[in-house]
């Protein structure tokens, strides 16, 4: 069998607080193969950018501390790199494109200058080489006129452009895993199809590893192989896309599920979209039990005292509940 890309084991993340160490992710343990695309979905609050974070060890350690478990690249434990060993990783073996690109391009450095940094830092290339490779790149993301757009600063660039470049320089140095958080929710519905259409193609292309953070289940189904459903710093459930999306076994993805709106379902006039009623709790209130029982339609008394552990189901998938899905 071969190694996964990435195997988080038994991932632990606590913050220090003037109320004490509290605990943000809990014992998360999942696997993302070469060449997969994973989604880690849930509301926000539930743990996915703080996991996806600690992967390139880029919570600041204190007030995070990753209390206990591994992450393994490749069979590498990412925990007990050195500073100088991760920052070799960093961008070169993992890279990450965030939500809003505006936050993570320099504002006052144009495209060019950002991408010609990305590789002197990363690679042996000499400036002009750097230079081409970098007109290289935003033509593979197809963006028109390359060279003329790395003259560009960031804000002169249309949000989509932006996105584009941010996965151009997460591409620079062909990363065995892209962490992509939130990577389409500032964009519209069009660039936003256009974004995953590229990411698909570009991992074909790379045989790059995807591991994305989203709440959107249309963003899941559209590039997800597996779902891990996130709840509370938990995983609740997860498994292969179309069976979690189809099948729901878990309450919360149920909701989930229930709360996107559907062509048609709405055609009465001040109908109202299911949801899940009230919100993801904060780390200080996590309730007893399964987490989930405050907002749960169908928690039982034993919810309240006894947390369910993850049960193994047909078809590799997993989910945490005392009730069986049938009687839902
Ligand atoms: Fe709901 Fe209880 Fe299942 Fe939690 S364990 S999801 S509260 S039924």
């Amino acid at each position: 069998m071969p190694l996964p890309e990435l195997d988080i084991q038994n991932l632990k993340i606590s913050f220090s607080t003037p109320k004490g160490k509290l605990t943000a992710v809990n014992r998360i343990s999942f696997k993302l193969n070469k060449g997969e695309t994973l989604a880690l979905v849930g509301e926000s609050g539930c743990g996915k950018t703080v996991s996806a974070l600690s992967i390139l060890r880029l919570l600041p350690e204190p007030p995070a501390e990753i209390s206990s478990g591994k992450i393994l690249l490749s069979g590498q434990n990412l925990l007990s790199l050195n500073a100088k060993d991760l920052r070799d990783i960093r961008g070169h073996s993992i890279s990450m494109i965030f939500q809003d690109p505006m936050t993570a391009l320099n504002p006052v450095l144009s495209i060019g200058e950002q991408m010609v940094e990305t590789f002197l830092r990363h690679t042996d290339l000499k400036r002009k080489e750097a230079l081409q490779k970098s007109v290289d790149l935003l033509s593979r993301v197809e963006i028109p006129s390359p060279k003329e757009k790395l003259k560009y600063y960031p804000h002169q660039l249309s949000g989509g452009m932006r996105q584009r470049v941010m996965i151009a320089m997460s591409l620079a140095c062909s990363p065995r895993l892209l962490i992509a958080d939130e990577p389409t929710t500032a964009l519209d519905v069009l660039t936003q199809a256009q974004i995953l259409e590229l990411l698909e193609s570009l991992k074909k292309e790379n045989g790059m590893s995807i591991l994305i953070i989203t709440h959107d289940l249309g963003v899941v189904a559209e590039i997800a192989q597996r779902v891990l459903i996130m709840y509370a710093g938990e995983i609740v459930e997860s498994g292969p896309a179309r069976a979690l999306l189809d099948n729901p076994l878990h309450p919360y993805t149920k909701g989930l599920i229930a709360s996107v709106p559907k062509l048609g379902a709405l055609k009465k006039l001040g109908a109202r979209l299911d949801e899940i009623s009230g919100n993801v709790p904060s780390l200080e209130q996590r309730p007893s039990g399964c987490s989930f029982h405050p907002r749960c339609t169908w928690a039982i008394e034993k919810c309240k005292t006894q947390k369910p552990q993850l049960r193994e189901a047909e078809g590799q998938r997993q989910w945490s509940c005392h009730l069986e899905p049938g009687s839902l």
